[in-house]
């Protein structure tokens, strides 16, 4: 069995290995080649954490495994991140342990392999300034992400506390991108790609501050609850997602699905563009929406490419159940 620790995972995968991870595993859900097992997640009723599994089978790359971990919102206080996940990969002809591999900088790195695997086929060709609403911890991998898939020249920002935006503005930087901090009604107006990434429970992005032609990623909404987006403007954008299970319960779509302002079957999987069933945008002017809900099969995904570069370049441990 193999240990991929946090370092050597940060040492061996890259934005490049994730983004071809999650588009194949996307693809290869949209085909039925794989698919997430029921989520679990607990408030275990100790340290106010929140605990749970993602887990499900990709018989195409034969990834078989869960995601294990949750939030504990005391872990800053002891120097450690509050969101805490480990990925367990498993043989899928015997059902042995394979590998064990550290699922936090996986986590941040997936989830921006979404966002920017939607932006690669949903936006845009001629998309050339991004707008980010949060600067939270996962913001700046959304950012490195996205620019690398069209020619942006700026990056606008809004945050509900303005004093993060500052860090997020030196990501964009070090992109080699000038940063405008800006009014959230004013965001619209100059973004062509806007990512939503905060852990809002009331919409921050309305409908009618949002230009023709623009595509979102709508990523933070992963509980039900939470909301980023104005309802009037899922009822109006095209929508894409990871998992329409996912999307309708706990996604960005939950609420527009339960006032009636859009049904099950206007959401697409993602998968389906990728895979050349679905032509994805269609029109200059069409407004995309990508609801990244965040599933299992992603982590698997990205947790398989880590274990098989670090065992390749001799980072991985072995060890003996
Ligand atoms: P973080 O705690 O580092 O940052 C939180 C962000 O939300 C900050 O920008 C903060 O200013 C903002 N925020 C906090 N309260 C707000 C409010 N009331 N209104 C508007 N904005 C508010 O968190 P993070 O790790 O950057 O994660 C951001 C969100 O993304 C969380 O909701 C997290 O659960 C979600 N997430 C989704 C996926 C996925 O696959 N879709 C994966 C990881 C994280």
């Amino acid at each position: 069995m193999l240990i991929v620790t946090e370092e050597v995972c940060k040492k061996v995968v890259g934005r490049t290995d994730a983004f071809n991870a999650v588009q194949a595993v996307f693809g290869a859900m949209a085909s039925g080649d794989a698919y997430n097992f029921p989520v679990i997640r607990e408030a275990i009723g100790y340290a106010d954490a929140l605990y749970g599994f993602k887990s499900g089978f990709d018989r195409t790359g034969l990834v078989l495994g869960l995601k294990s971990g949750g939030y504990w919102p005391g872990n800053l206080k002891k120097g450690l991140t509050n969101h805490q996940s480990t990925v367990f990969l498993f043989n899928p002809d015997t059902g042995q342990l394979d590998a064990l591999v550290g699922g936090n900088y996986l986590t941040a790195l997936r989830t921006a392999a979404a966002s920017s695997v939607s932006i690669a086929h949903l936006a845009r060709k001629d998309s050339r300034v991004l707008g980010m609403v949060g600067a939270g911890h996962q913001s700046a991998f959304q950012l490195r992400a996205a620019v690398e898939q069209r020619e942006f020249e700026k990056v606008v920002a809004w945050n509900f506390h303005p004093d993060m935006l500052p860090a997020l503005g030196k990501v964009a930087a070090e992109c080699g991108l000038p940063f405008e901090a800006v009014e959230r009604e004013q965001l619209g107006a100059q973004a062509d790609v806007i990512i939503t990434i905060t852990s809002a429970h009331a919409p921050l992005l309305m409908k009618d501050w949002v230009k023709p032609g623009t595509h979102i990623a709508a990523m933070g909404t992963d509980t039900k609850g939470k909301q980023e987006v104005d309802p009037e403007l899922i009822g109006a954008a095209t929508l894409f997602t990871d998992e329409i299970a996912q999307s309708i319960s706990i996604g960005e779509t939950q609420h527009a699905i339960a006032s009636g302002l859009v049904k099950e079957s206007d959401i697409t999987p993602i998968g389906e563009v990728i895979n050349g069933e679905h032509k994805g945008r269609t029109s200059e002017d069409e407004i995309t929406l990508f609801d990244g809900t965040g599933v299992g099969l992603q982590d698997l995904a990205v947790a398989s490419t880590a274990a098989k570069l670090a065992k390749e370049q001799g980072l991985a441990q072995e060890v003996q159940l």
